[in-house]
């Protein structure tokens, strides 16, 4: 048998042991922690919707109606009400002709991508697509072409020597970087190579564009520029599932052909009704997008201020580049000794020697745990060695 015991001894030697943290009571910036208080910046509920009392409420007064269990899967006789209302106000919230509802975003990818595509057809990938792409693109069978992150030129000279049916897939704004993809331009080259495009906006929904609509609409494109848009609603929604959102005969032909949509139990109802509440509180919340808008801005220009190296982002998701594994871990533990929670990325979830702390705002942080963050920040500067230099040298 393989020496699994072995094989976890080198990844504690490597830096890339992974251990779960215990929280308790609801999430929020204030985090109870292995029973400690720790301010959190790490999590993806960015509106601070995920202990919101109106969706709670609307949770518990669905219950009565609906139950608790989802019973079967929607092909039998799962399909709640609640469900096709989600589905419709999914549709209305994206601009797009209908929607399904998923039971989490990673299945919504490995159902939408194999379905769609499967031997003898091409997926182009963008290079730091999340995990959920990647497996979906594997399961499909297809063969899968990885294009350099963000790259049109690269992905419309692989397209130009592709023939036959064509996938690209993109995240719409990049999970570990916060940068988001050059949408438009990709819109183009899909549209002139005849490729179907789909965008995972896990975390663009609720954050960007009008009303929160998300990635595609911030960029002006519509279900004709890109036919599909799949959501996570465990982010800034704050509840729980997934959707993909387009015309109705695509959506219609992963009800027929999805596993990961066909072979599952439907969601509680009852947190669709939620989900829908989250989606009117959304609609509703250009304040809490302009106070995230201001925390951004007052993060990033104090971070840098403090020399350390930012990314690309304008999103909530601004991360911290260190480099090495044993310095990005050293720097989280060093801020948790402050009370501060902000958890190192290592690989393979970054690739090799971009090892980063993965700092997340929330529309329930305030100013001033932005400033007691950069505070924190500031007393580990002696993490990075060479000011200018952009990684720390390697932790001894
Ligand atoms: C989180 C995430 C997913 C998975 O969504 P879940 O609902 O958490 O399973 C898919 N794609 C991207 C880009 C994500 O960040």
């Amino acid at each position: 048998m393989r020496d699994f015991a072995a094989e976890l001894e080198q990844r504690k030697q490597a830096g890339l042991y992974r251990s779960r943290r215990l929280v308790s009571g609801p999430q929020q910036p204030e985090l109870t922690v292995g029973g400690r208080p720790l301010l959190s910046f790490c999590s993806n509920d960015y509106l601070g919707l995920a202990n919101h009392p109106g969706n709670i409420d609307a949770l518990r007064q669905a219950l009565p109606d609906a139950g608790l269990g989802g019973a079967a899967s929607h092909l039998i006789c799962g399909h709640h009400d609640a469900h096709h209302r989600l589905e419709e106000r999914l549709a209305a919230f994206t601009q797009r002709s209908s929607a399904l509802f998923f039971s989490t975003g990673y299945m919504a990818n490995m159902g939408v991508i194999s379905a769609l595509a499967g031997r003898g057809d091409t997926i182009f990938s963008d290079r730091l697509n999340h995990a959920s792409i990647i497996d979906g693109c594997i399961l499909s069978r297809a063969t899968v072409k990885r294009y350099r992150h963000g790259d049109v030129s690269a992905l419309e000279a692989m397209l130009a020597k592709t023939t036959g049916h064509k996938l690209v897939v993109t995240d719409g704004v990049f999970s570990m970087d916060g940068d988001v993809a050059p949408l438009r331009e990709l819109a183009t080259v899909c549209r002139a190579y005849d490729a179907l495009l789909v965008v995972d906006d896990a975390h663009g929904i609720g954050v960007l564009g009008p009303e929160g609509r998300g990635s595609v609409v911030a960029q002006g494109l519509s279900e004709d520029d890109v036919p599909l848009v799949i959501g996570t609603l465990g982010k800034a929604v704050g509840t729980s599932g997934a959707f993909v959102a387009g015309p109705p005969v695509l959506t219609d032909y992963l009800v027929q052909k999805a596993r990961t949509y066909i072979y599952t139990t439907a969601m509680p109802p009852a947190l669709a009704a939620a989900t829908c509440a989250s989606l009117d509180l959304i609609e509703r919340s250009n304040d809490r997008r302009a106070h995230l808008d201001r925390m951004i801005d007052r993060f990033r220009a104090g971070a840098r201020q403090l020399g350390y190296q930012l990314m690309d982002s304008v999103t909530p998701i601004q991360p911290i580049m260190v480099g090495d594994n044993w310095a990005a871990l050293a720097l989280s533990e060093a801020l948790e000794a402050q009370g501060l929670l902000v958890t190192a990325i290592r690989p393979p979830t970054v690739p090799e020697g971009e090892a980063r702390l993965r700092v997340t705002l929330s529309a329930a942080h305030t100013l001033e745990d932005v400033d007691r963050l950069l505070a924190g920040l500031g007393s580990c500067r002696s993490f990075i060695t060479a000011m200018d230099s952009p990684y720390p040298e390697q932790m001894a």
